[in-house]
């Protein structure tokens, strides 16, 4: 059997296109561009990375973003009127806050405070708990993108036998509700997770965010099944998933590549939020 890759480059990049040309419209018909707000505290280099790949394509997409580069010594009561000032600027549509963020700065009340209409990271409670009740509305990045993927290549997820490895709030779990909407019947692994490989064994379909190279190999899974990759992790400087996707060869059906497979997807999802949260507000401007 040859596996199929599931790239998701092409995907994103013609996402991306699609909403400069929406963004153009608008602007002919005398509209402002939509404005995304970026926080972006102390100087990790991975989220430097992040958050460098999402200017970039707001530049793509026709978007004005707003880098706000701050210090790691930032206080609580910084951040807090930082993001208070952007939820009353007329051009912000997103605020987007970088995470991870230094350990003296506790995310919850940070993403509390940002406008659910333009929190497009779609991690406060609100946009969290629409997703919870089916009321899918703002939907984190990462998920959204594994789910335009899943529409872009037809796989079906209903009533199939899904695994999710990986429970964060970021990507496992608002992943694992998106398939629960779309009516699969969803297994969450995470690390207290005894037998990963009890579970793996018995998926059509794992989607698999934990941060570990290499953890899902061929003696773990069934032959033929579809493996979404969300993981990056680095080996000898080289970036990889968390799945074994040389040993996977030949016995998955279809596999995410990373980098290029999902990767690029959550960025462009970045994008479309934008868009969408932007479409929302010029409809209430004057
Ligand atoms: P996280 O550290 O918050 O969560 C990791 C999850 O994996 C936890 O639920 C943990 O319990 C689980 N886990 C860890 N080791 C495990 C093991 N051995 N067996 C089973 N479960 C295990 O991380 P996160 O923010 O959810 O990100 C996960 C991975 O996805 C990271 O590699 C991150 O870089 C990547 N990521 C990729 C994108 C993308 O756009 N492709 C976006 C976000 C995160």
């Amino acid at each position: 059997m040859e596996t199929k890759i599931l790239w998701g480059k092409e995907l994103a990049q013609e996402t991306i296109e699609r909403i400069a040309r929406e963004v153009q419209n608008f602007q002919e018909e005398g509209k402002r561009s939509p404005g995304l707000a970026v926080i972006l505290v102390g100087n990790d280099p991975a989220s430097q990375i992040y958050v460098s790949h999402k200017e970039r394509a707001c530049e793509k997409a026709g978007i004005h973003s707003m880098g706000y580069r701050l210090p790691s010594s930032t206080s609580m009561d910084e951040m807090l009127n930082l993001i208070d000032q952007l939820n009353q600027r007329e051009e912000v549509d997103g605020i987007l806050v970088q995470l991870p963020l230094p350990s003296h700065l506790d995310p919850s009340p940070i993403i509390e405070a940002i406008d659910p209409v333009k929190d497009v990271d779609g991690f406060h409670p609100l946009n969290m708990g629409k997703l919870a009740l089916g009321e899918e509305d703002i939907v984190p990045c990462t998920p959204k993108g594994v789910m335009a993927l899943l529409d872009h290549y037809g796989i079906e997820v209903e009533g199939q036998e899904v695994v999710v490895v990986g429970a964060s709030n970021i990507v496992g779990k608002p992943l694992s509700l998106l398939l629960v909407n779309r009516m699969a019947t969803v297994t969450v692994c995470h690390i207290k997770t005894q037998e990963l490989a009890l579970h793996t064994q018995k998926a059509q379909i794992i989607f698999t965010a934990t941060g570990v190279a290499h953890l899902i190999k061929k003696e773990m899974v069934p032959q033929g099944v579809i493996i979404f990759d969300i993981g990056i992790s680095r080996i000898n400087g080289k970036i990889v998933g968390d799945a074994d996707f040389e040993g996977l060869q030949g016995w998955a059906n279809a596999i995410t590549p990373v980098p290029g497979g999902v990767g690029p997807m959550t960025v462009a999802m970045l994008m479309v939020n934008t868009l969408e949260a932007y479409k929302k507000r010029i409809n209430q401007e004057t």
